[in-house]
């Protein structure tokens, strides 16, 4: 049976110092899909478009990146310092507080990346924080498509990625045009993000930028693409709302408040970032009083 979906156009915003990129979560539509809370889509842009974000902090969230082409560096107020590479994966878990830099490589010639956000459970949200790389996943061909498995189970493969809640991350990328078929859990929503080429979910045409949202229910799917086609598909169960504000993922304005005085006053709860010190974002004004 065919359920409800639901297209978003991922809107612009500007990363870091001033690189344009495509923002599709949170949207007026949508906030969240299973846990995942934030999806931004960057690039691909040549070497004269550099990523470059200074300090800033993170709480109640796990940072979420994956590499489609270029290099960049991650260092933390944890002392990690990690390059991630094309097929690779950076998670940061926030949980009470973390500061971290990105810059992609000075010899970065393309650049193109996505990085999302997952909001921590409420049991979770306080958790020290912690850093992962994973530089091997899981991967398998399925005709012209191949898949690399991100996060959580799919065609019984597991992905290693520590996450806290039930999730699936799939990158797919399909060199033809062709059928996709995908073995899906009823309990969870779905979102698929077109990172290039076209698809056709449900008789509906799907281009770059585009997430489409679907709701619990579904067991099976089938996608339809065009050659050269890559596509992000996510999902999870659905999980309680959360309040976002600038970097902040909580349950409760106030304890946003006290995450973003303890940045303004230069608080150990985020300890500096080694080769960060001179690049600190300020937190633009509390939305509340
Ligand atoms: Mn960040």
């Amino acid at each position: 049976m065919t359920k409800p979906i639901q297209k978003i156009i991922a809107r612009e915003s500007i990363l870091g110092e001033g690189l344009a990129i495509r923002r599709a979560l949170p949207s007026r539509e949508r906030r969240m899909i299973g846990a995942w809370c934030f999806l931004d889509h960057l690039g691909p842009v040549g070497s004269k478009q550099p990523l470059r974000v200074g300090s800033h902090p993170h709480i109640g969230l796990q940072t979420f990146t994956w590499m489609i082409e270029g290099e960049v560096l991650h260092r933390d107020s944890l002392g990690y310092e990690q390059v991630i590479r094309p097929g690779e994966v950076n998670l940061m878990t926030a949980g009470h507080g973390i500061a971290h830099t990105e810059d992609s490589l000075p010899d970065t010639a393309r650049l193109h990346t996505a990085q999302l956000w997952i909001a921590l459970p409420p049991e979770q949200v306080d958790r020290p924080p912690a850093f992962e790389h994973y530089a091997t996943l899981p991967r398998w061909q399925q005709g012209s498509a191949s898949f690399t498995l991100l996060v959580g189970e799919l065609n019984g493969q597991q992905a290693p990625t520590q996450v806290y809640s039930p999730l699936l991350g799939v990158d797919i990328e399909s060199a033809q045009a062709g059928d996709i078929t995908l073995d899906l859990r009823a309990d969870f929503e779905y979102g698929c993000f077109v990172l290039y080429g076209e698809a056709t979910i449900d008789g509906q045409r799907v281009e770059a930028n585009e997430l489409v949202y679907m709701a619990p229910g579904r067991e099976h799917l089938t996608i339809e693409t065009t050659d050269n086609t890559r596509l992000l598909f996510i999902g999870g169960t659905p999980a309680p709302a959360v309040t976002m504000w600038w970097n902040f993922v909580a349950y409760d304005k106030e304890y946003i408040k006290e995450a973003q005085r303890a940045w303004e006053e230069g608080s150990e709860r985020y300890p500096e970032v080694k080769g960060g010190e001179h690049r600190r974002i300020d937190a633009p004004p509390l939305p509340w009083k």
